[in-house]
């Protein structure tokens, strides 16, 4: 395990990420847990994150036995609003951790000001984005610690599962070294409680060739997304994602769109044979495994209504003019068949 592979994959990517030092781990959920351990986030400490995000974000808070205090996201950029975050800071907040949902950054600047402002830790969840850029410069060095996965789906997918943490801090990058070996900071010798967190050779030496690859493969993307983007503006009731502003390049690792109606459409959209997905349909404050933070429905109706609506159309480098029109062609005919559906009184009707 580790090797030689993996240390070269941690130079190229640190260099991809422009950012000085890159630890590779076992996933993405590991990159996470290792960075609130190396910021000495624990029991009694609150970590800010989003409401709508993969769980696994916030698994990592729960891991090292802090609180996870769950904020709205911004209905246009659909990652934490920065202007709702203020009001979830208490003495007790130690990291605030945006997710660069759907391969989008999160609005950093506002973040960063707030979290020096009140003295915190910022980890992004980068588990989306690899290869995104905020204000010109590349997802990973803005905060103290950035996440990555490399699992299959992803941008920069592995051939099993992988993930790692970039940073500009090397005692932060020592400690993440540590940690994702036992805990080992020289051969036997174990400072503190670790993991076996290694990347593999094999993931390291995919990985490292497959990078090679990851700016054309984003930039295919993009141009999907743009293509999606032209065809489908304009359309009533239909929410888009952005597609960029100043200096902010997304990868759109996902194309999610919203709709009324949206099983409806789902279902009709896999009858003809056009592959969809639901990210994410249950915001994390709702998921029973949070239950204990007794939230209910309504607490973050952005985050719920995105829940309600979302819909992923197919997205991934090699997708072609000719399968997006048939792609579009064929969610305006599901969404016209849904809305004259709606108006009618159906036994179902609720
Ligand atoms: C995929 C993902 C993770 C977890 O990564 P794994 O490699 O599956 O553990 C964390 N956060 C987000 C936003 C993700 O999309």
């Amino acid at each position: 395990m580790l090797g030689p592979t993996v240390q070269d994959f941690e130079q190229r990517f640190a260099a991809y990420c422009e950012t000085p030092h890159c630890v590779a781990v076992n996933s993405g959920t590991s990159a996470l847990h290792v960075a609130l351990r190396c910021l000495d986030v624990g029991p009694g400490d609150e970590v800010i994150l989003p409401a709508m995000t993969f769980v696994a974000t916030a698994w990592a808070v729960r891991y090292v036995g802090a609180t996870p205090v769950f904020v709205d996201i911004d209905p246009a950029t659909r990652t934490l609003d920065p202007n709702q975050i203020a009001a979830a800071i208490t003495p007790r907040t130690k990291v605030i951790l945006p997710v660069h949902l759907y391969g989008r950054p999160a609005d950093l600047t506002p973040i960063l000001q707030l979290a020096r402002q009140h003295k915190l830790r910022v980890v992004e969840d980068a588990a989306q984005a690899h290869g995104a850029r905020y204000a010109k410069r590349r997802i990973g060095s803005f905060g103290d610690i950035a996440c990555f996965s490399f699992y299959p789906g992803k941008n920069l997918g592995a051939y099993g599962e992988g993930g790692a943490i970039v940073t500009h801090d090397p005692a932060l990058a020592a400690k993440a070294r540590a940690l994702r070996d036992h805990g080992q900071v020289e051969r036997y010798h174990h400072e503190f409680e670790g993991y076996n967190y290694r990347m593999s050779g094999f993931q390291g030496a995919v990985l490292g060739i497959k990078l090679k690859y990851l700016d054309a493969w984003n930039a295919a993307r993009r141009a999907a997304a743009a293509e999606y983007i032209t065809r489908l503006s304009g359309t009533p009731g239909l929410g888009l994602p952005l597609l960029d502003d100043d200096g902010m390049e997304s990868v759109f690792h996902l194309f999610v769109i919203e709709t009324d109606n949206r099983d409806a459409v789902a279902k009709q959209l896999s009858a003809a044979g056009v592959q969809n997905g639901l990210h994410y349909p249950i915001p994390v404050h709702l998921q029973p495994a949070f239950a204990d933070r007794q939230h209910r429905l309504g607490d973050f109706p952005v985050s719920e209504r995105l829940g309600q609506r979302c819909l992923s159309l197919p997205m991934f480098p090699e997708l072609t003019e000719t399968q997006i029109a048939y792609v579009c062609e064929q969610l305006h005919a599901a969404r016209t068949a849904g809305s004259q559906l709606r108006g009618m009184p159906t036994a179902a009707a609720h």
